[in-house]
């Protein structure tokens, strides 16, 4: 039985389908803050069986023992932690508390309960401002430009001396890129709260009608269009990375860095006009001043993953907005609507 903490939300979900139609069980631990029990309705909808639920909070040791004690855990896929990098400049200790005590407190549980097999969501902001692209496992890590990005550094460095101690540790540490899409069911997705701060998030807004126009956020980046360029990779793929990860991490072996990237990088220009193609309609844009701590231009070298684990990423551009945009148009609200009506609405 695999723990999934963070399992209600928009990439844990797609982890707990990959694994229930593996044939694993699966138990969720999630607090609810930036996710709704509905997702695990949907889950089972497409899973055609449930996931078990505990509703509390990783920072909770009492509880992190008693689901240790009652299911039959042998390894924990770790999603769990905030992630919004405007807020945990206005909130780092939340961030601190969350991201790094959280996944501390977590481990204790395991390590008390004899279960050593971690699968550690990190993310390509440890490498802060990396000079030559595309960025390896090698590269120096940096100095990410907001609490949440040190966050995710200091918890890869606890991680790792935890795993230099103690040899029966195996621990992943997966760094995403931008992971964007959803399910093809275009039941499960990204729903954020408020206005989103992700590019794709922003962009569906848009194109649905909830915004009138898309800010892009720099035009004189040293760039081939002078807009962003990051290295877009749809959320079935990355999931499917974890799942390579939890089978390697059976076989032991202490601590191990893998990029989770598809090695294309895509500017904020080309995802307008992608985007613009899988809906047919203009995308309104207007560009405007850079976002401060932001980076030129991000994307992944797998091959570091695609020789060890196997794994590469196999969606492309396309199918990443195809799906992003069945998400959008079935669910405009997000999990706060009826699926049920806006497919019958889009059918007549
Ligand atoms: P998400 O917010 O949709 O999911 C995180 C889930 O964790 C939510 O369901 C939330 O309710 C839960 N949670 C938060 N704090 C908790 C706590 N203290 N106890 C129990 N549950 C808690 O985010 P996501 O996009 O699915 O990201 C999952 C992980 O991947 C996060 O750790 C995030 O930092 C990391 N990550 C995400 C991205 C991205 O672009 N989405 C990129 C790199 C890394
Ligand atoms: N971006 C933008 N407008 C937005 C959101 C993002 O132009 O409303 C740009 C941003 O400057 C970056 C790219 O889109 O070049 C991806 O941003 P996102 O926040 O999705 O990912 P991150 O910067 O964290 O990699």
């Amino acid at each position: 039985m695999i723990l999934v903490t963070g399992g209600a939300g928009y990439i844990g979900s797609h982890a707990v389908v990959a694994l229930l139609q593996a044939g694993q069980e699966v138990v969720v631990l999630d607090n609810l803050c930036n996710s709704s029990r509905e997702s695990l309705t949907r889950v089972a909808q497409i899973a055609g069986r449930a996931p078990r639920f505990v509703h509390g909070d990783i920072r909770d040791r009492v509880l992190l023992d008693e689901l240790f004690q009652q299911w039959p855990i042998t390894a924990v896929m770790h999603f769990a932690g905030l992630k919004a990098v405007g807020e945990s400049v206005r909130d780092p200790l939340r961030y601190y508390q969350t991201n790094v005590a959280g996944s501390i407190t977590l481990c204790q549980a395991m390590a008390d309960a004899g279960i050593f097999q971690l699968v550690f969501s990190s993310s390509a902001t440890v490498y802060g401002e990396s000079v030559s692209m595309p960025i390896c496992e090698r590269c120096p890590t940096g100095i990410p430009t907001n609490p949440y990005g040190q966050s995710k550094l200091m918890a890869e460095n606890v991680l790792k001396t935890l795993a230099d101690s103690d040899h029966r540790w195996s621990i992943a540490l997966l760094r995403y890129f931008n992971p964007v899409g959803a399910h093809e069911s275009g039941l499960i997705g990204e729903d954020p709260n408020g206005i989103p701060n992700n590019l794709l998030p922003y962009m569906l807004q848009v194109a649905v009608g909830r915004r009138p126009y898309l800010n892009v956020y720099g035009d004189d980046y040293p760039t081939p269009d002078g807009t962003g360029v990051r290295d877009y990779i749809h959320v079935l793929d990355l999931v499917d990375g974890h799942l390579r990860a939890l089978e390697r991490l059976a076989l032991g072996g202490g601590v191990a860095v893998w990029n989770l990237g598809t090695g294309r990088g895509c500017s904020v220009l080309e995802m307008v006009r992608a985007l613009e193609g899988v809906t047919g309609r203009a995308l309104p844009f207007r560009v405007v001043a850079r976002r401060s701590g932001d980076i030129a231009q991000c994307w992944a070298d797998p091959t570091k993953a695609e020789r060890e684990l196997r794994w590469r990423a196999t969606r492309d551009l396309r199918a990443m907005l195809e799906d992003a945009w069945r998400w959008q148009r079935l669910n405009p609200h997000g999990y706060q609507g009826d699926v049920e009506k806006a497919a019958a609405a889009l059918a007549s």
